[in-house]
């Protein structure tokens, strides 16, 4: 090796410094795009077509189980802590519980062989949707991006529970009603799809096909058509042979 040529690797490092600089900036703002992105997700309204109506009407179904679940125990919560003059505040087991009535509610209300999904707002308030079609990935949307605007605004507003999780800031009664807010934005979005679908005519169910007269026909008119053409036929074969 020629080490008169030293002097060129320290500029050859510096450029491959500068890469990796690039790389790690480019990369940290793109995760953080994506991260600030899944927070509240802009939710498009076209989305929903024709082949999503069974969908749309199987999760309004759901929606409306959940929701009910969720203000029956909201509303009993509410009045056992008046009666007894305290607030219960939020807890993991209270939530799981809640969450289990709630699903056992939703699951009951299931149209077997129709698509559903499901979603989850972080502590961090980003929120992850699961759903088999863009339309049921949007309704779902609607959902978290209510818990996800309660996560941001109680945030905003200095309330940080345990381990940061805003949910520990808030009364079981209230993130009950919590839900019920999201379940009805779910519902209210869904129920504006299935109004604009129901009214798309491309979305009727196709009127009969005409039935096709010629095969077998017993139409006069046909039959002498294909008596010429067979006449025709077997003529021109005749005249080949002969
Ligand atoms: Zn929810």
């Amino acid at each position: 090796m020629d080490w008169r040529n030293r002097s060129g690797v320290a500029p050859l490092f510096l450029v491959l410094v500068g890469v990796l600089v690039v790389i790690v900036l480019v990369g940290g703002v793109s995760f953080f795009a994506f991260r600030g992105a899944k927070k509240v997700v802009q939710v498009p309204e076209d989305v929903c077509q024709c082949q999503d109506l069974a969908d749309i009407e199987n999760r309004i179904k759901e929606a409306a189980a959940g929701a009910g679940a969720f203000a029956k125990m909201a509303n009993a919560q509410a009045a056992a802590d008046a009666a007894a003059g305290t607030t219960t505040m939020y807890t993991d087991a209270l939530y799981l519980q809640g969450k289990n009535v709630a699903q056992a509610a939703v699951n009951a209300a299931h149209t077997s062989g129709a698509g559903t999904g499901s979603g989850e707002t972080g502590s961090d308030c980003t929120t992850e949707v699961t759903a088999p079609t863009e339309c049921l990935r949007a309704g779902l949307q609607s959902h978290e991006n209510v818990h996800s605007a309660t996560c941001d605004a109680l945030k905003a507003a200095g309330k940080v529970g345990r381990l940061g999780d805003y949910k520990f800031t808030m009364s079981i009664a209230d993130y009950w009603r919590n839900e019920v807010a999201a379940y009805s934005e779910e519902m209210n979005y869904l129920g504006r799809q299935l109004a604009r679908l129901k009214s798309d005519p491309a979305c009727k169910p196709k009127t009969a096909v005409k039935v096709e007269t010629y095969p077998g026909s017993t139409s006069k008119e046909t039959q002498q058509e294909r008596l010429a053409g067979a006449v025709r036929r077997v003529t021109s074969y005749v005249s080949g042979i002969i």
